[in-house]
């Protein structure tokens, strides 16, 4: 779940707020479903990005037309006048070409087969590239810059003031820069701590090698629930691995890792490279750990990383009762890893029209007051062009919410009447209406949010939705499905996750301590973590300590804390707003409203929320507790 790409996006126009009533056109979903037969006011409007095709290649000319200014200003940023004026064009061609990609790719992505947008997506793609390299001497010349020339310059050019957050931010790690000659040679060696955040970083090899190597392995074949044989994959593991049927997850997981195991010596070369990789970087910058040198790239402490850490341990109890829980309500004789997976109940039937979900998650979101709901319900609206509701012929998958400044952000969602698309709108939502917010407060350099922030902007809309939806379940068997569904959340998010980080942390630690990493050493690591966080009732297999070799997450450098945190936060914050503690949802607003304009963790001290200490993880775990509490009270009222 590695988010999507998020560009910075701000609606400068002035909304048309306000009550908005809905017609309820009656659609039903389906995948193979023309994109002409829909009808249109579901689909998103692009004319506000370009209102032509025409127009849009004349915005792709105008950005190449500046290349020849920047080629005139390159070498003389050091006079202020210069630099002003570079800045000026640099946003505003930025902004440019970032509208064209964006046009370009949501075209591609309702349509993958349309030539046409494919080609315009590889011109706009290329640009952007062209883009990046006429003006990347803009970060060398300000870093090159002392700091006495800077203040000098701020004085005499008062336009450049406007910038100086901007400035401030990419000057931030200035002491880490080497001198050109070995920055040259980093970046040779494929570099990514100087990445922009939001610029997609490039696999590394050793990455690639490992999702070239899943993608070689020959998986075995299994017998389904009707005795069937079925060829196991990595994209049906996942179904297997959660059925009902004790012998087909058994089977399952067991054939998996033991296949896995095979390779195992080839996995852990690629992580263990990967680690030292890591740690080559950070050093090669002095940073002490590789943990310090990535987190720094989001302006992060490390004690937030380490924080989290100690927290899920402090409150790894609740995850033992959650084991225990489960050994009692599927009446299990031990607890494996296979028994961790199957829904505890069955899932209910469900099928909410668009307009239905609009209503719930209007309803759902009251806490965050007026305005937020007043923006919600023009951008929900799908009248007003910012969604693209329904699944369609060659529509790619998945959801996402993107945006560019100056244009209304947009959603996708391919939705199909399910509980879990009510869900996932009421997540994208929370993306846009953060971009939306973001954009209106913020001038276009300080717009840009990073993912620590971002995934606290969707996960609560997705808490204040079931939070509302468990307090008005009409059945028990309702709420037993919601209950059951939101302890899943946090056990995966919050638990399985921290464990993932410190897994990462541990492989780091070891490799920055001259320790080899070999197969076995990261199997003992792995299965020592996940004895602590399952506890006492759950029984180790031979070969589940081998689950970490095909965990993608573990190439992230150092990213899957996000998704602990995020959540943590996020509950921590919906719990402040269903209080309706005064000023906390202003307080969250701002938040939302200060983009990349102060460091991350002091935004969200100002929501309310402080990562330094345990306090959020507390109140996950104690959410966590509280859900099997009453899950298992609702078990024995049956
Ligand atoms: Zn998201």
């Amino acid at each position: 779940m590695k988010m999507k790409k998020l560009t910075a996006v701000l609606c400068l126009g002035v909304l048309a707020l306000g009550g908005i009533r809905m017609a309820h056109a009656a659609v039903t979903p389906e995948a193979t479903m023309p994109r002409n037969k829909i009808p249109k006011e579901y689909l998103w409007d692009l004319t506000k990005i370009f209102k032509s095709d025409a127009l849009w290649k004349q915005g792709i000319a105008e950005v190449k037309a500046s290349f020849k200014e920047f080629a005139s200003l390159r070498g003389k940023l050091s006079d202020p006048s210069k630099l002003n004026r570079c800045l000026d064009l640099y946003f505003a061609k930025h902004g440019l070409a970032n509208r064209v990609t964006m046009y370009a790719n949501l075209r591609e992505d309702s349509d993958t087969t349309d030539a046409l947008t494919q080609a315009m997506n590889t011109e706009a793609l290329a640009l952007m590239a062209d883009f990046m390299r006429e003006t990347s001497f803009i970060k060398q010349e300000v870093l090159e810059m002392s700091d006495t020339a800077l203040a000098k310059a701020y004085k005499s050019k008062p336009g450049l003031t406007q910038y100086k957050p901007y400035l401030d931010e990419l000057r931030r790690r200035r002491a880490r820069l080497l001198n050109p000659e070995a920055e040259r040679v980093l970046s040779m060696a494929g570099d990514n701590l100087w990445a922009e955040i939001d610029l997609n970083e490039l696999p590394s090899p050793l990455e690639s090698a490992f999702h070239a190597l899943l993608s070689d392995i020959v998986w075995p074949k299994i017998k389904d629930e009707k005795g069937t044989e079925v060829q196991l994959t990595l994209s049906n593991y996942p179904k297997y691995r959660a059925s009902s049927d004790r012998r087909v997850r058994k089977e399952a997981v067991e054939s998996f890792f033991k296949t896995i195991h095979r390779y195992e010596h080839v996995f852990a070369t690629l992580l263990g490279g990967q680690a030292q990789f890591n740690k080559f970087l950070a050093q090669a910058r002095n940073y002490p750990t590789a943990m310090e040198a990535y987190l720094d790239k989001d302006n992060l402490p490390v004690t937030v990383y380490t924080n989290l850490i100690e927290a899920v341990h402090a409150n790894v109890k609740p995850l033992h009762r959650y084991v225990a829980l489960r050994k009692k309500i599927m009446k299990l004789d031990q607890v494996h890893l296979y028994d961790l997976y199957p829904p505890l109940v069955a899932g209910v039937k469900s099928d909410i029209p668009y307009e239905k979900a609009v209503e719930m998650i209007q309803e759902a979101l009251k806490p965050l007051g007026q305005e937020y709901l007043d923006v919600l319900a023009e951008g929900m609206n799908p009248k007003h062009g910012w969604v693209d509701v329904y699944p369609n012929k060659n529509k790619k998958s998945g959801a996402f919410s993107s945006s560019c400044y100056g244009v209304t952000p947009y959603v996708k969602m391919n939705y199909f009447n399910d509980f879990d698309d009510v869900s996932t709108l009421a997540h994208e939502y929370g993306h846009a209406l953060h971009s939306h917010l973001t954009m209106k407060a913020q001038p276009p350099w300080t717009s840009r949010y990073t993912s620590f922030i971002a995934e606290i902007a969707s996960t609560v809309n997705e808490i204040l939705l079931s939070d509302t939806l468990i307090a008005k379940a009409k059945t028990p068997a309702e709420k037993l499905y919601l209950l059951t569904e939101r302890l899943e959340t946090l056990r995966t998010t919050i638990y399985r996750q921290t464990l993932f980080a410190e897994f990462e942390l541990l492989i780091h630690a070891a490799a920055e301590a001259g320790t080899p990493i070999t197969a076995d050493l990261l199997g003992k690591t792995y299965g020592t973590l996940i004895t602590k966080y399952y506890g006492p009732e759950y029984v180790m297999g031979p070969t589940d300590s081998i689950e970490w070799a095909y965990i993608p997450h573990l190439y992230y450098k150092f990213y899957v804390f996000v998704y602990a945190t995020g959540l943590s936060s996020a509950i921590a914050i919906a719990d402040r707003l269903q209080q309706g503690l005064p000023g906390a949802a202003e307080a969250y607003l701002d938040m939302l409203r200060g983009g990349s304009s102060k460091p991350p963790l002091e935004l969200l001290k100002e929501a309310g929320v402080d990562l330094t200490k345990p306090t959020a993880v507390e109140a996950a775990a104690a959410l966590f507790d509280k859900t099997i509490t009453e899950i298992e009270t609702l078990f024995e009222a049956k």
